[in-house]
């Protein structure tokens, strides 16, 4: 991928513009920089250079983005004749041996999570089986909504749930829902305390504090929902920071939030101090565990230091946890879990006076995939609790060395202290052409933002023999390679250098959304 264009873009601007833009940036509120940033870049001349740039980058961008264009067959609409069911599953079959090999063989950071060729196949079986259900119609499937309320109850009781179902009464057991993914389980929790606070508090103008660090969802969930998000700096060990958390806190504030792990950095917040403090102001707790839900526990196990982040904490009101990552089920499915029945309701949809009947639902989706449940609840039960421990084992284990190894590379350092999601920078090299060598050797890492770094995120495709050491081999030959040639153009660094350092944020945003539309060109 090629994005220097922007640097070009940013170097053509007058110098002018781009340091009262900079001064400005450095100085005020987010909005006002929006505002002016708006206001700049709607000058006629101004947006003319810029249309022309996006079109010159995005040019750029189209082949590494569709690289099967002149080999395969574009459908801009329907065949006339339906094709061959073998033509079809012969094209699929190809088009998946040539991606394979990059996430099968440990190249990538997170993504896919188990991807051993028996836990795959066996999962394909029950796609196979439960292809046609959708938990909509409850009555069609009773099968899946017992796949479903067993994944949530499994879940539910791993992460502290078991003791409370033990001393508490049924109204305050920990429930939860099956959703699509992280995402969704973030946006529902967070919707359902902006109609909570509503109804029970008369709040209108909610607001959320959350960590600099938390899951972008949050994110989304704040302008899909229009709840105000207060973001508080983390502090130097990349933790959330308890006192701004205090002071951040008004009649409005409806939840905060911690991360366990957070997704750039691996780093628990200190969810204890933070939920008793939500839970002294009578606000509500979520800890986002959609990394770390079916890791940290077995973790703990093991003796590692786990902070406590589940709900053995008396003030954590909802938490979200991926079964699509640690829990090794395929993409597609999330628990949101709640304390006590009540919360729960506020995340329901029912309608009751729709001319097609009854309708309720309890998550964002109406008809859904049933058999992605039964993906989910297979893959539990298949690994149960030993197998969830020998997992974490060999994944800490990897990470351990990856860790090692990196902190005897004297030109990089660890972000805090990371249990399996390592961040590492660098402050002599630009640790973005270091990312970018690493993926010439077909890598495929994390870049983050503010501050620079980049990010592997350990998973059983890195325990395999042979990864770590191709990993560290790989990096410290970037390493070098970067050292060598400072100077050299292209990849993934430039755009990144400018994110970090924040001198036009619209003009990204408008980078992004033409990337989004260029995915659905054929
Ligand atoms: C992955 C992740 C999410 C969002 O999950 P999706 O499944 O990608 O929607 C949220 N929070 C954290 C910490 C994550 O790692």
């Amino acid at each position: 991928m090629d994005l220097s264009s922007l640097r070009n873009l940013v170097k053509r601007l007058d110098p002018r513009v781009v340091s009262v833009m900079k001064k400005t940036i450095e100085r005020f509120d987010p909005r006002i920089i929006a505002a002016v940033e708006k206001r700049v870049t709607s000058i006629p001349f101004v947006k003319e250079k810029l249309e022309g740039e996006y079109n010159s980058m995005l040019a750029d961008l189209e082949n590494s983005i569709k690289p099967y264009r002149n080999e395969f067959e574009a459908f801009s609409c329907l065949p006339n004749a339906g094709r061959a069911r073998n033509d079809i599953i012969e094209e699929m079959a190809n088009l998946k041996s040539r991606e394979e090999s990059r996430w099968k063989d440990g190249f990538t950071s997170g993504a896919v999570y188990h991807g051993d060729d028996d836990h795959i196949n066996f999962l394909n079986k029950v796609y196979a089986i439960n292809s046609q259900s959708n938990p909509l119609h409850s009555d069609i499937w009773p099968s899946t909504t017992k796949y479903e309320a067993e994944v949530v109850s499994m879940t539910a009781a791993m992460l502290g749930g078991a003791e409370i179902a033990k001393n508490s009464d049924p109204e305050n057991q920990i429930c939860g829902v099956v959703s699509s993914g992280g995402t969704e389980s973030i946006l529902l929790a967070m919707k359902t305390y902006r109609d909570r606070a509503r109804d029970l508090k008369g709040i209108t103008k909610p607001e959320m504090i959350v960590p600099s660090t938390v899951h972008a969802a949050f994110d989304k969930a704040s302008q899909y929902f229009n709840i105000k998000m207060i973001r508080v700096p983390v502090g130097p060990d990349f933790r959330a920071d308890v006192a701004e958390t205090k002071k951040a806190i008004t009649k409005n504030t409806i939840v905060i939030v911690g991360s366990a792990p957070d997704f750039p950095h691996g780093i628990v917040d200190p969810v204890e101090e933070l939920s008793e403090l939500a839970r002294g102001r009578g606000v509500a707790f979520h800890t986002d565990a959609c990394l770390g839900g079916f890791i940290l526990p077995f973790a703990k196990k093991l003796g590692y230091d786990v902070p406590p982040f589940d709900f053995q904490l008396p003030g954590v009101t909802s938490m979200s946890a991926d079964t699509h990552k640690y829990g090794y089920a395929a993409k597609g499915t999330s628990v949101v879990l709640y304390r006590g029945l009540e919360l729960r309701r506020y995340q329901y949809y029912t309608a009751t006076d729709w001319p097609g009947g009854l309708y309720f639902s309890p998550t964002f989706a109406g008809s859904r995939s049933g058999a992605l449940s039964a993906m989910c609840w297979a893959a539990m039960l298949s690994m149960g609790e030993k197998g969830y421990l020998e997992a974490s084992e060999k994944i800490l284990d990897t990470a351990s060395a990856i860790k090692a190894a990196i902190r005897t590379t004297p030109e990089l350092y660890i972000l805090g202290d990371p249990l399996f999601c390592i961040a590492f920078t660098s402050d002599s090299l630009d640790i973005y052409k270091v990312m970018d060598v690493m993926t010439k050797r077909n890598w495929n890492l994390n870049g983050l933002l503010a501050p620079p770094a980049v990010h592997i995120c350990v998973t059983l495709r890195h325990t395999q023999p042979g990864v770590v050491d191709k990993f560290v081999n790989d990096l410290k030959e970037a390493i070098e390679h970067v050292k060598r040639n400072p100077d050299e153009k292209g990849g993934l660094a430039p755009i990144y250098g400018l994110a970090a350092t924040i001198p036009i944020k619209g003009v990204l945003s408008d980078v992004l959304v033409r990337y989004i539309d260029l995915l659905y060109k054929i």
